[in-house]
């Protein structure tokens, strides 16, 4: 296909609105592609490479606007391109605006060159990205200068945009999916999970053509090609219980997400954003040929350790930025792997396997270096781990469905991060109940009340997590003297102490005086600075409840 043809089908696209519209568009040009699918595919998303290629131009805008002001003329500089792309706010509207010469000059007669190819496009992208070395930024401008010295004003306008990444012609990656699934008659979902295990729209836009749905489905992961990772969406504990039979609880750790991919030959690390960082990390490349089994591709977190306490992690994000000097990167923040998902191992794909039997295959695959993954219903347990969690530095807790699948891309409900308090409340102890077996000599859980205007109590909820067993014995020590009465296991005690108290929600109900009760509510510790009469009110209770 000629450019020029392509640049023309953009301009269409690019005045339509309704995403049916475009979607039709976009069908037609992939089924009139022939040779050119895989580019097209890419280009109409404004993409050069695919997705799990590290590859990139490396053209910053000054490069562009230099190869701009050459193909102007001259008596056009850089300065002038910037100042013209001020003014009009695209690139593309800029490139457009200068005449280059393409079809309105000697071509347009069929003496100039000839037409540009989106083939060609492809070919001359393909080779400036790979050019490196000295003097690589001039031949890159030359390259550019080259190609846009053939183009019209309606070609220029496009070459700039995809160029810069910056297409913006309404073609998002939902749209590219449903136009290869009507182009070439298959599927939706067949396409949507090649694409998910592909991430390369030529490709499953190709097989879709050339080999149909059972094509498709034969697409597989492929160990050294990333893929985009699971999201998580911010929730409650009491979402997980509620929404699943049981919740699986991990840290959430501090750092940087990675994708490793190993063959048993070559150990490839790649971030979040499936961007290569192997060379920035040599000691998870050690780590994983000494640790892991062969083939595989799991899913995890680098962390920075510094005695026992991860570092922030924009520390680890500038060992991931790293280019130079990296061993000396090394001795000043060390990295480590927490890993917490399998995606790939022994050659068999886990993407649609349950969690517990992803972390189960990751466990017997890497040795040290993974999360614990804990499947409980109890929500004494969930906070019991995100103390731990947050005693140990890390950010708190990710609460994920057992039974989901691994789902690339997606900020499903199946992750969840726990979202942390908003607000804290100071609360006054008015009883306690002491414990059993093991903790029978300790007071337990802790009844607690707000405080009214007119001094009396009213109860709001009672808090039994959060604590260790060192701080039972502490808050026995210290609360044992105000014991008023006592029944059995339950005691009274007199409005002396105040605990800071965190939860998820303040909810109306009629199992406690005050009316609300909090859910998942947890010890954060005792106010030595307060006393009853500086405790939190019902009427601040109120307040809290009504604004959620
Ligand atoms: P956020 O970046 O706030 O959306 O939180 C999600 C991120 O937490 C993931 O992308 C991971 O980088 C990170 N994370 C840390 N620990 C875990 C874990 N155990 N499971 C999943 N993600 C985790």
């Amino acid at each position: 296909m000629e450019f020029a043809e392509f640049a023309e089908r953009a301009g269409e696209i690019e005045e339509l609105s309704a995403d049916t519209d475009i979607i039709e568009a976009v069908t037609d040009l992939l089924a009139s592609a022939n040779d050119d699918l895989e580019v097209l595919a890419r280009f109409v998303q404004g993409r050069v490479f695919p997705a799990w290629d590290s590859t990139t131009l490396d053209i910053g805008p000054n490069l562009c606007y230099t190869a701009i002001a050459h193909a102007a003329g001259q008596n056009v500089s850089a300065d002038d391109v910037e100042d013209r792309l001020a003014e009009l706010g695209d690139i593309g509207a800029v490139a457009a605006s200068y005449d280059f010469g393409g079809q309105q000059g000697l071509a347009a007669f069929g003496a100039g060159p000839e037409k540009l190819t989106v083939a060609e496009v492809a070919d001359e992208l393909e080779t400036l990205a790979h050019t490196e070395g000295a003097g690589s930024q001039d031949t890159k401008i030359d390259i550019l200068f080259g190609l846009l010295n053939r183009t019209s004003s309606k070609e220029a306008r496009y070459l700039a945009r995809l160029v810069l990444s910056e297409m913006r012609i309404g073609v998002g990656e939902g749209a590219v999916r449903d136009a290869i699934a009507d182009a070439f008659d298959v599927p939706v979902k067949a396409t949507e999970r090649a694409l998910q295990v592909s991430n390369d729209y030529g490709r499953v836009a190709r097989v879709a053509r050339d080999s149909g749905e059972s094509g498709l489905d034969e697409l597989q992961l492929e160990v050294g090609r990333p893929v985009q990772a699971m999201l998580a969406q911010a929730g409650t504990v009491t979402d997980a219980l509620d929404d699943w039979v049981n919740v699986g609880v991990e840290w959430k750790f501090d750092g940087a997400r990675v994708q490793i991919h190993y063959d048993g030959d070559e150990v490839r690390v790649f971030s979040r954003n499936m961007e290569e960082v192997t060379d920035a990390l040599p000691e998870i490349v050690e780590y994983t040929h000494e640790n892991l089994e062969a083939p595989a591709i799991v899913d995890g977190e680098i962390v920075a350790m510094d005695d026992g306490e991860p570092l922030p992690f924009q520390e680890v994000l500038r060992r991931f930025r790293r280019k130079h000097d990296v061993a000396r990167a090394r001795e000043e923040v060390a990295v480590e792997l927490r890993a917490f998902d399998c995606l790939h191992a022994d050659n068999k794909d886990l993407l649609t396997a349950p969690l517990t039997e992803r972390h189960d295959r990751l466990q017997s695959i890497l040795s040290g270096g993974v999360s614990a993954l804990t499947v409980t219903d109890d929500a004494d347990e969930i906070a019991a781990i995100e103390a731990n969690a947050l005693d140990a530095g890390h950010e708190g807790i990710m609460l994920k469905n057992p039974e989901s699948t691994y789902s690339p891309g997606r900020r499903g409900k199946n992750w969840l991060k726990r979202k942390p308090d908003v607000e804290t409340l100071d609360l006054v102890v008015t009883g306690a109940e002491w414990g059993e077996g093991r903790r029978a000599s300790f007071l337990g859980t802790f009844l607690l009340s707000p405080r009214e205007e007119n001094g009396e109590f009213e109860t709001l909820g009672k808090v039994a997590t959060g604590i260790t067993d060192e701080e039972l014995a502490e808050l026995t020590e210290l609360l044992e003297p105000h014991i008023a009465t006592q029944d059995g296991q339950i005691v009274d005690i007199s409005p002396e102490i105040v605990f800071e108290v965190g939860y998820e929600e303040i909810q109306q109900s009629p199992t406690y005086s005050a009316g609300y009760a909090l859910r998942f509510p947890r010890f954060l510790g005792v106010r030595d600075d307060k006393s009853p009469a500086d405790a939190d009110s019902l009427e601040r209770v109120e307040r809290l409840a009504e604004s959620q």
